[in-house]
């Protein structure tokens, strides 16, 4: 028997395993698709073209976690952007931003936002280093039973109170900001002109399906700073080989460290014993207490904990049965707010764009494209999609990755991926997306068509994934790929459910280790590494049997 099985090979479930492995344990990873890295994954989706389909690029992926699985000599390799981003503007400007270029690109436009700009860095920062520093932490927990669990949490609590204690005023009033406010109201005290606002802003819309004026956005923002690139804190890069390579590098980590992976297995029910049953008000029966899953052939794979990788929307709703659930933490399951207004593209293109603005290949070309010039037009794009089912005039970041990996394309050719917003993840009017996409993707065409004429016509083929497509090639639910709005009820202690917030449910012998627990979504590995350290600390402490 194994001692641990897990539901899902995305990164974070492959995280958990290999770290798992490392403390002795014997763990089996099962995983639907035919390839392991969930939303993760490089796949050819055009003959000879290839490309990271969902996820695009690295920054988030915690550098202690590249360390301890030996990600490098797995074969990892990440690069930088020679730009980090490039903005299109509509009346024929642009803007750029890189490590000594963004303030006088910012200049250009305000004299005041450039001499703003170093301590605006300075102040997130302050607060990034916060964020960083809970990264790989286990939340405080809400305790209701039993002294000695509720001590350990206080202390958990304690501690995180002492080290928010040591910001000054300054930072706690940025740090209380910065989780409640908007990314526009954040933004606007600061800045004056519309490109820098709009380059920090795209980062509060990025998997949110909001407006940069949504109160909770700048946590949003937040959430996409505290990454780095081979030690350059802020930045993203590019993975050699596309974000498949990171999941092909924990998975081999987890191979030598002797995890079982099968591909082609998907869940389809968690075996649990003992349900609870009342008799006059009175809980009677033991604990709820997984003992394995159930595949969809059929076949019982036991184990003495299960874990599952998934969105808890779709464990809880789908693998889970009812009956097991305190009824309170079902409701609150069901009101898990998932659904980010994405809109995923792969293009294969016979050449590269050219951009009106800008238009000789150069550095920018190894840049996050973004098309939405101003917070105004990422409102708008929020207000048209609520109203409409899609912004037509869409906010796009294109990225276009074989300048910077030629094992993606044929000499000579490219691929790009554009990442779109806002689009309703569940379409009303009892729309369907299947009928929808093409004209949507079309459009998302003929938008970057606008500020670089001629890359229509350069595309020779491509992948359209609508939320309704997210959610049946990756099982993200409503297209979710964060696995739940990063808003501050879903954060921290409380994601997914408060009470839960520490990796295990109600469940005796039942954790998770996805994106839909501290510290979120994004390729970062760190629910994974939490998660295995709960379990196996429950373990050791016989919580499981
Ligand atoms: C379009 C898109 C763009 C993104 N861009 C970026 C980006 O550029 N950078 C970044 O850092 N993050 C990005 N993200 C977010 C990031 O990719 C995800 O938050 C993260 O990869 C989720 O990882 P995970 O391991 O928690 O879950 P997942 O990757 O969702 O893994 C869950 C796994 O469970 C499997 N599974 C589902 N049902 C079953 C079943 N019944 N039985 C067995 N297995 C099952 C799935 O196939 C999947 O492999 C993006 C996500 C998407 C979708």
């Amino acid at each position: 028997m194994h001692d641990i099985v897990i539901i899902g090979g995305g990164h974070n479930g492959l995280v958990c395993a290999a770290y798992l492995a490392e403390a002795g344990l014997k763990v089996l990873v099962v995983e639907r698709r035919g390839v392991v890295g969930g939303a993760a994954v490089t796949e050819e989706f055009h003959p000879g073209f290839r490309n990271s389909v969902a996820a695009y690029t690295v920054s988030l992926l915690n550098p202690k976690i590249i360390a301890d699985l030996e990600l490098h000599r797995h074969g990892l390799r990440i690069v930088e952007r020679r730009i980090s981003n490039f903005l299109p503007l509509p009346d024929g400007q642009s803007f750029r931003s890189a490590p000594g270029l963004t303030q006088s690109e910012v200049a250009r436009f305000s004299k005041r936002d450039a001499e703003r700009l170093p301590e605006y860095e300075r102040r997130l920062e302050v607060i990034a280093d916060v964020v960083r520093a809970l990264l790989l932490e286990q939340p405080p927990n809400l305790i209701e039973h039993g002294i000695v669990p509720a001590i350990e949490e206080a202390l958990r609590a304690a501690q995180l109170g002492g080290r928010l204690n040591k910001l000054d005023l300054t930072a706690k009033r940025d740090l209380l900001d910065l989780f409640t406010k908007s990314a526009g109201d954040w933004l606007d005290h600061w800045f004056e002109s519309d490109p820098i606002k709009a380059l920090f802003g795209f980062d509060s819309i990025v998997g949110n399906f909001a407006s940069p004026y949504t109160p909770g956005s700048a946590y949003v923002l937040l959430h996409h700073v505290f990454g780095e690139v081979n030690g350059k804190k802020g930045l993203w890069g590019h993975a050699i080989g596309g974000m498949g390579a990171i999941s092909q590098a924990i998975a081999a980590c987890c191979i030598v460290r002797g995890v079982e992976i099968r591909t082609g297995v998907a869940v389809k029910q968690v075996i649990v014993e003992n349900a609870p049953t009342r008799a006059g008000g009175v809980v009677v029966s033991e604990t709820p207490t997984a003992r394995g899953i159930v595949t969809e052939t059929g076949e019982c794979i036991t184990a003495k904990a299960v874990i599952s990788n998934l969105n808890p929307k779709l464990l809880f709703e789908r693998f889970v049965g009812a009956e097991y659930q305190p009824e309170d933490f079902r409701e609150r399951i069901e009101r898990y707010r998932c659904g980010s207004g994405t809109f995923r593209m792969n293009v294969a293109l016979s050449k590269l764009p050219r951009f009106t603005c800008m238009p000789e290949p150069g550095d920018h070309m190894t840049a996050g494209i973004i098309i939405a010039p101003s917070l105004a037009y990422m409102e708008r794009a929020y207000d048209d999609a609520r109203a409409h089912g899609w912004s037509r005039e869409p906010i796009v970041e294109m990225l276009i990755p074989s300048t910077l990996d030629d094992t993606l394309a044929p000499a000579g050719q490219h691929v790009a991926s554009l990442f779109c917003q806002h689009v309703q993840p569940v379409l009303l009017g009892g729309r369907s997306w299947d009928d929808h996409k093409n004209e949507v993707a079309d459009l998302m065409i003929a938008t970057v068509d606008k500020y670089a004429p001629g890359f229509a016509k350069s595309v020779l083929g491509m992948m359209v994934l609508s939320p309704l497509d997210l959610e049946r090639t990756f099982g993200l639910v409503n297209g979710d790929i964060m696995h739940g709005a990063l808003s501050l009820d879903q954060l921290f202690s409380a994601r997914p459910v408060l009470g839960h917030g520490d990796y295990r449910t109600p469940i005796k012998g039942l954790y998770q280790c996805g994106s839909g627990t501290h510290p979120g979504g994004g390729v970062t590995g760190a629910p994974g590494h939490n998660a295995a350290k709960v379990v196996a600390r429950d373990m050791r402490r016989g919580r499981v049997e």
